[in-house]
């Protein structure tokens, strides 16, 4: 049996044993790949059919995530916001107590830079290392393995994990220390918010000015606005019909973060509040549970 540390790097990986917690939208496909990719996979989820899928195909199901912490050597989270990770860190039978010297803790959740420096101390107060790891990307680029990873915490951590970082993403990017990934995926998504919303909002005033919509769309697709985005949306807009690949709902968490830290930092950016202030209403108003895209029914109740 190869150890942590000694010297051929491909045995060693298949010896790392990965544990799982969150097999949501984002989280099942992503653990589907790191077990086709044949590392030892134990999984947890909070709704315990949620695993069924995984189990079939061979990874072992734990009934804690103390269970995983205890089983695994590195141990991802992928939940829904910064209150989830914290009490799947901090229960009775959270990761925290299963935790031992020397194992890491890579949390790909989107949360606020401040609760992953949180989650660093408390991890390292065990003794473990711990890297904030949100992605940018969808559930088709997380079937895919196709994730931009951003990546906060140490250097040489990152190295060690870089044969699940690549089983998951096209892209990592280590930005510096411990809340610096969750700092660049508030940066991203808020571009996100912009974007979906500023092509509505293009639809709607030409739709008021009398354009057929499926010319706006050709229009904006043929032109320098055109961005991979707007083509994964374009037929929702189209159809108004908005399942969801990125929930709104988290789009309106992410976006309440990243308005945080603006006034935290005293800083002005106009775009920030107005885009974060429709999709909350839009939330508000029950598209929580549909696509980003919504926001473009949102806008139209608003205009039409
Ligand atoms: P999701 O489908 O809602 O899944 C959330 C997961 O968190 C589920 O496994 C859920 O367990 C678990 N959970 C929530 N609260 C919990 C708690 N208190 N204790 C234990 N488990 C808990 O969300 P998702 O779409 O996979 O997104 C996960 C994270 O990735 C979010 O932070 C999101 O912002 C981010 N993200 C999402 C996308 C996307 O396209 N969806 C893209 C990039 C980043 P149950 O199954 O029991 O509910």
């Amino acid at each position: 049996m190869l150890f942590w540390g000694q010297s051929c790097p491909y045995l060693e990986v298949f010896e790392m044993k990965i544990g799982w917690i969150g097999l949501g939208h984002m989280g099942s496909p992503m653990a589907k790949r790191i077990l086709n990719a044949k590392f030892e996979l134990f999984v947890y989820n909070r709704t315990q059919s949620k695993t069924e899928e995984l189990a079939s195909s061979g990874a072992t199901v734990c009934t804690s995530p103390q269970e995983i912490a205890e089983k695994a050597d590195v141990i991802v989270t992928m939940l829904t916001d910064n209150a989830a990770v914290e009490e799947v860190l901090r229960a009775e039978n959270g990761i925290l107590s299963g935790l031992s010297e020397g194992k890491t803790v890579i949390d790909m959740s989107t949360v606020s830079p401040d609760d992953s420096v949180r989650f660093a101390e408390w991890v390292k107060a065990k003794g473990g290392h711990f890297m904030d790891a949100p992605v940018s990307g969808s559930v088709q680029p997380a079937k895919e393995g196709n994730l931009v990873i951003l990546v906060g915490g140490e250097k040489e951590q990152v190295d060690v994990c870089r044969p699940i970082f690549d089983v998951l993403g096209k892209t990592v990017i280590h930005f510096g220390e411990n809340g610096k990934g969750s700092a660049a995926k508030l940066s991203i998504n808020l571009l996100l918010g912009l974007i979906i919303q500023g092509a509505s909002e293009a639809l709607l005033l030409g739709e008021k000015l009398g354009l057929k919509k499926e010319n706006i769309i050709e229009m904006i697709s043929a032109s320098a606005c055109n961005t991979p985005i707007f083509q994964m949306k374009k037929n929702a807009f189209l159809n108004e019909t908005f399942p969801a690949a990125f929930m709104l709902e988290l789009m309106s968490k992410d976006l309440g973060l990243a308005k945080a830290e603006i006034e935290k930092n005293a800083m002005s950016l106009p775009l920030a509040g107005a885009v974060e202030e429709t999709y909350r209403n839009a939330k508000a108003n029950g598209a929580g549970k549909e696509d980003v895209a919504a926001v473009y029914r949102e806008l139209k109740h608003l205009n039409f």
